[in-house]
């Protein structure tokens, strides 16, 4: 069960796979991402991640490549990986071009690259207390539904929650909740979701929109729109959704503690309804 890469038309071992440093995700970040999880030897959500790859591949200009393509290109180093839980990360750059900020006419070829590690899950133990968040200033740009690989706001944020001994920064712009450096974020109050809703201001998570349609489906409201701090810090439950993580509590912001500091039942139920599709093998394509 090796842990392996694809790179431009090879299979190679991780530490083997090597971009020029011309290559323009990594002189400039062009270029975008996803992340995706497989359970029982399924890749989880394939179809989402892929219509959401095409869109960041359109949103951004980068042509050459389609995503029928790197969907057999990720099917293939998966099944090649033998990982049946892994992690998947697929990158398209622009591809290789001397250093100039403009990519003009010339058509480039993208680099692309998919690695197949084995999942590392959520500690049960923080699964069961819930973890600490900090908020961070919103200092992002505009554009945040393409998932790009330039994630430097993203990184600084998540090394200052680290610093501080919690599990995610949340981005608050003006006084709202935008998302986490690598999650979406729900409130609970009296029974319903809040959460952000879509725009350019926040990522279309895979796993928010599932969660936001398993919440449905077991009857619970949702709301989306826009989410102030105040609300977050005095919501019945806080919890945070990503590929990795599916649905976990927050049970401390800012060292302000979420109700009586437990993981609540709503987020326990949705974290339980969408392991039971995960188990049940449910098509989340
Ligand atoms: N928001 C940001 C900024 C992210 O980077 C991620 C995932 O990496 C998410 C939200 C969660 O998205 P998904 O559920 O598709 O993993």
């Amino acid at each position: 069960m090796p842990e392996i890469a694809f790179l431009n038309g090879e299979f190679m071992p991780i530490e083997e796979a090597k971009v020029p440093v011309d290559d323009r995700g990594y002189q400039f970040g062009d270029g975008v991402y996803e992340v995706i999880e497989s359970y029982a030897g399924q890749l989880w959500a394939l179809e989402r991640h892929l219509n959401r790859l095409r869109r960041s591949l359109s949103e951004t200009g980068i042509s050459g490549i389609t995503v029928e393509e790197v969907r057999e290109w990720i099917l293939e180093t998966h099944r090649k990986s033998g990982i049946s839980r892994a992690l998947v990360y697929v990158q398209i750059t622009r591809g290789v071009a001397p250093r100039k900020h403009a990519w003009m006419t010339t058509p480039l070829r993208p680099t692309l690259l998919i690695t197949v590690r084995r999942f590392v899950p959520v500690p049960e133990e923080l699964r069961e207390s819930g973890v600490r968040a900090i908020t961070v200033p919103e200092i992002r740009w505009a554009r945040r539904d393409i998932k790009s690989i330039n994630l430097l706001p993203n990184v600084l944020a998540a090394q200052r929650a680290w610093e501080r001994g919690a599990f995610e920064a949340i981005f608050v712009d003006g006084g709202y909740v935008t998302e986490g450096a690598a999650t979406n974020v729900f409130a609970v109050r009296d029974g319903k979701l809040l959460t952000p809703a879509e725009g350019p201001h926040i990522l279309p998570g895979i796993t928010r929109g599932l969660v936001i349609e398993i919440a449905r489906e077991e009857g619970i409201g949702v709301e989306e729109g826009s989410l102030a701090l105040e609300v977050v810090m005095k919501a019945d439950e806080v919890f945070l959704t990503g590929t990795g993580i599916e649905v976990l509590g927050v049970t401390s912001i800012d060292g302000w503690t979420v109700r009586d500091g437990k993981v609540g039942p709503v987020t326990r139920r949705l974290f339980e309804a969408f392991m039971e599709r995960v188990e049940k093998g449910f098509d989340a394509s």
